[in-house]
């Protein structure tokens, strides 16, 4: 165990010699500033590197992990990097990014008590509700899987667009863009769910605008 934890180290010698040889000012550039154009909410699972996946360097990408990508208007910390990352660092994209075999969304699919783990993963089983029909339609329960990790995704997109920073920026700028991701490590490849950020954000403006809703909707004209 000692000796995994040391390899550590050591690669961390061999990653800062690499870097350097290819451009011996790459720590003094990179300890300057971020100006990150994506903000990256992704599952902790260890097997999903948000980075490693779409070929993203050092400082491209502001990134948020939790256990099933699940962003709740009551945790401070993913509303404060989004927050953070749309008003200062104004990123012009938002990408959600689940995946295929979830432990977190094959959990919240179980009749069991988690502990601790219950009101995160009812974030989860609230999703499942909202869908129920389309949910208990599918009998493949493989199938059922996959659709639950789908469609957590596309409900955290709209959590992320309830949002009150996301849509003023957005009718300002006309970003952030939020996208919905599944990765599928079954295959390697991202799968674009193709959320339609407009039409959510229209429809979700009716119930969820914290601030003038003509105010908010008109800027853009
Ligand atoms: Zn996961």
């Amino acid at each position: 165990m000692a000796k995994s934890y040391e390899a550590i180290f050591e690669n961390n010698k061999k990653w800062v010699a690499s870097k350097i040889a290819d451009n011996p000012e790459y720590f003094h550039e990179l300890a300057k500033n971020q100006n990150p154009e994506y903000l990256y909410i992704g599952c902790s699972d260890s097997r999903v590197t948000a980075e490693d996946m779409i070929g993203a360097e050092p400082g491209e990408v502001f990134v948020h992990r939790n256990i099933a990508n699940v962003i709740n208007t009551l945790d401070m910390s993913s509303t404060a990097v989004i927050q953070y990352a749309v008003e200062h660092l104004k990123v012009k994209h938002i990408i959600v990014c689940g995946h295929y075999n979830c432990g977190g969304v094959k959990a919240a699919m179980t009749s069991q008590d988690l502990g601790l783990l219950n009101p995160w993963l009812r974030n989860i089983r609230d999703v499942y509700r909202l869908h129920q029909a389309e949910m208990d339609a599918i009998e493949d329960e493989a199938k059922r899987y996959d659709r639950l990790v789908e469609l957590n995704v596309q409900e955290q997109c709209i959590n992320v667009i309830k949002m009150a920073c996301v849509q003023e920026r957005y009718i300002l700028e006309e970003f952030p863009v939020v996208h919905g991701w599944v990765f599928d490590m079954r295959t390697g490849k991202i799968i674009d769910l193709e959320i339609d950020f407009e039409k959510i954000l229209k429809d979700i403006q009716k119930i969820y605008n914290l601030t003038d809703s003509d105010w908010v909707m008109s800027r853009k004209k």
